[in-house]
């Protein structure tokens, strides 16, 4: 095996650059919970601005934004209409149903999108029997769509029929930067039409910790509730808010750069027989099922890791491929021609 892994699991693999790391160094800093860490405060302001809200609040982890926005949003017995393959409902931990006591209405969509009709479809009428439909979520992008962009024609036709219904709406923003990159409509467009949403600092941005929730002054003082009895709240936390604010200064355009690997990637694939077909990505994930003649996802990845490449199985014979600022051309060529001898 070779001394570096080169790695293609998810873009939440970056390690913070030497640059980065160097504004922590010089950050501001003060008591985060009691609203005087000047880094972090700073942070929230750029964010709501960036993403068209009044208020935001800097959380450890994307999840906990996730979680706090339902538990606002939602009340015991209450559905969160989203699609099925969302991270709110696979990869949380079943939290909204933990934390919130809510339930999940799922939508088989396109790639993790769906449309107006069918969210018309699944609120409930008014009952005494039925769960009250009270949110929809959307994720831009839509990570199991294989990074998915929602056109924003698409978003404001959902927008339009759950606001005539009087539900709430979340975005999980986890990569909106990359939707805002891909498809050049800005973060505030499609962010500023929902009553709550976030990025994530750990993904493609490239920061170690970190993620912003937005909305409303009343929703932020509600979401800061969640965030002190949950333990979020943190102290100096400028030093990692720098970072954050190092990304959105320098890692945003360069999104473009992952794209543009993501799509030569997918490329390479769709001419490998060992590949039944590979998804066109919008951004930078690239998902692809193998042929029934493939060997089996599992063991194409342990024939990968061989080869000092790491990327992840997302069922038996479906795959996951992730490109992200820590790995360059010398990385992609490594990949395609390791592709090449397990699957060509
Ligand atoms: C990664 C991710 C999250 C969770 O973010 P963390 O910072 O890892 O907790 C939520 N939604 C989507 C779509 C993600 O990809």
């Amino acid at each position: 095996m070779n001394n570096r892994e080169i790695n293609f699991y998810s873009d939440t693999q970056t390690r913070p650059s030497r640059a980065m790391l160097e504004t922590a160094l010089t950050a501001e800093t003060g008591d985060e919970q009691s609203g005087r860490d000047p880094t972090t405060n700073a942070l929230c302001e750029r964010v709501a601005a960036l993403l068209g809200h009044e208020a935001a609040v800097f959380l450890p982890s994307g999840t906990m934004c996730n979680e706090i926005a339902l538990a606002v949003h939602g009340r015991p017995g209450d559905e969160v209409i989203c699609d099925r393959t969302s991270h709110i409902v696979n990869f949380e931990g079943g939290g909204p149903a933990a934390l919130s006591g809510l339930m999940m209405a799922t939508l088989d969509g396109d790639r993790g999108r769906f449309t107006a009709d069918q969210v018309l479809g699944a609120i409930r009428f008014p009952s005494r029997y039925d769960p009250v439909s009270r949110i929809v979520s959307v994720e831009q992008t839509a990570n199991m769509g294989g990074g998915a962009v929602w056109p924003l024609a698409q978003i404001q036709g959902v927008v339009q029929v759950a606001r005539d219904a009087g539900l709430a709406l979340h975005m999980d923003g986890a990569r909106l930067m990359n939707a805002v990159v891909a498809g050049g409509v800005p973060a505030a467009q499609q962010a500023g039409l929902m009553d709550s949403a976030w990025i994530d600092f750990t993904k493609g941005l490239g920061a170690p910790v970190g993620a912003v929730l937005v909305g409303s002054s009343e929703f932020i003082d509600r979401a800061w509730r969640f965030k002190q009895m949950w333990g979020g709240a943190m102290r100096q936390s400028g030093v990692v808010a720098a970072m954050c604010l190092y990304a959105l200064d320098h890692n945003i355009d360069r999104l473009a750069d992952d794209h543009a690997m993501a799509a030569r990637i997918a490329a390479h694939l769709g001419g490998l027989p060992g590949v039944a077909q590979a998804l066109t990505p919008d951004t930078n994930i690239v998902i692809f099922d193998l042929s029934d003649d493939a060997p089996a996802a599992d063991v194409v990845a342990s024939q990968m890791m061989e080869k000092g490449i790491r990327f992840g199985a997302l069922g038996p014979q479906r795959m996951r491929i992730v490109t992200h600022m820590d790995v360059g051309p010398d990385d992609e060529a490594a990949l395609t021609t390791a592709l090449t001898a397990v699957l060509g």
